[in-house]
């Protein structure tokens, strides 16, 4: 797909660059309110979950039904087979009628690069196996043995037998067009890590334009992409995309757990969805909208 997007001069530093963005658009929050009623008959009904990380059987609250179920990545801890036969099954619990599924960075198993880039080079598996073992993202508790297991699981997907699973793909379900992506600006090179500007624009290109619903696992800079730490994570050619040409009604995101909430700009609404806090703890309610049919194109 050909746009006109352009790669932000303070890409690689996104906490500066929304501080420059942010002077010409607002920001409005959102309360996360759980659904009062069933969906009325014109009506579709989403609900968002995402960063579960193999942790659902800790779920204290209960998931209202609906009739598109969406996980925006991060439903495992490093991609085991297990973990993806556990998530399998427990989807296929859900009542919803449809559910979509994207990978994040912890399905390590889902991204082939990933492999090779374990595999093939001494000098880089260690310093990978430095960056999981000692800083930034935790290991929540998988060794090293856990991350190799991981990575030697061939065909992977197959086992997502119980939902649609997008990987820079598009489903049409009821008109409403969905759209789904795992890439995210590098970070600790985990699955699916792409160097900020140019590489991420590149994947943002292949989303096509008349996408009602996109998912991400990264958010976009300045919607729920706050860390803890005080900087901002998003990326921002995804913001660009977002706004100045795709222009979804909705974008679903998970990966910064600390930005779990709802945002918009007006126009477009931003749900980060993400299930755990920061903790890893899935204490975050699922996020519902409804979408009416009549208003698809
Ligand atoms: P996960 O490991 O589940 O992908 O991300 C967990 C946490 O790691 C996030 O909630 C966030 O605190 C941190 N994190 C993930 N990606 C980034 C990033 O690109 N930059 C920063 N500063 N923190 C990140
Ligand atoms: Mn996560
Ligand atoms: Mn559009
Ligand atoms: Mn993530």
């Amino acid at each position: 797909m050909q746009s006109n997007i352009t790669i932000h001069n303070l890409t690689s530093n996104p906490t500066a660059a929304w501080r420059e963005i942010s002077q010409t658009q607002k920001v409005f929050k959102l309360k996360v309110k759980p659904p009062s009623k069933p969906v009325d008959a014109d009506k579709v009904r989403f609900v968002c979950m995402s960063d579960t990380h193999s942790l659902t059987h800790n779920i204290k609250f209960d998931i209202p039904n609906g009739d598109v179920f969406i996980h925006a990545g991060d439903f495992t801890k490093c991609g085991q087979l297990e973990e993806v036969q556990e998530f399998n099954r427990w989807l296929g619990e859900l009542p919803h009628k449809y559910k979509i599924v994207i990978a994040g960075n912890h399905e390590l198993s889902f991204d082939p690069t990933f492999v090779h880039i374990f595999k093939k080079n001494k000098e880089q598996s260690s310093r990978h196996k430095g960056c999981i073992l000692e800083n930034e993202i935790p290991t929540l508790g998988m060794e090293k043995d856990d991350l190799d297991e991981a990575v030697r699981v061939d065909n992977v997907k197959q086992y997502l037998t119980n939902c649609i699973y997008l990987e820079d793909s598009a489903i049409d379900i009821y008109g409403i067009k969905i759209y789904g992506t795992p890439w995210q600006p590098e970070f600790c090179k985990w699955a699916f890590n792409v160097p900020r500007g140019e590489e991420c624009l590149l994947k943002w290109e292949l989303i096509p334009d008349n996408v009602d619903v996109l998912l991400t696992h990264t958010p976009p800079v300045g919607h729920g992409d706050l860390v803890c730490s005080g900087v901002r994570a998003g990326c921002v050619e995804l913001l660009s995309t977002v706004q100045q040409r795709v222009k979804p009604k909705y974008h679903v995101f998970g990966h910064i757990h600390e930005g779990y909430g709802i945002t918009s700009d007006g126009k477009i609404i931003y749900i980060n969805a993400s299930t755990c806090d920061i903790n890893y703890i899935p204490n975050n309610l699922p996020v519902v909208f409804d979408i009416p049919l009549k208003q698809v194109k």
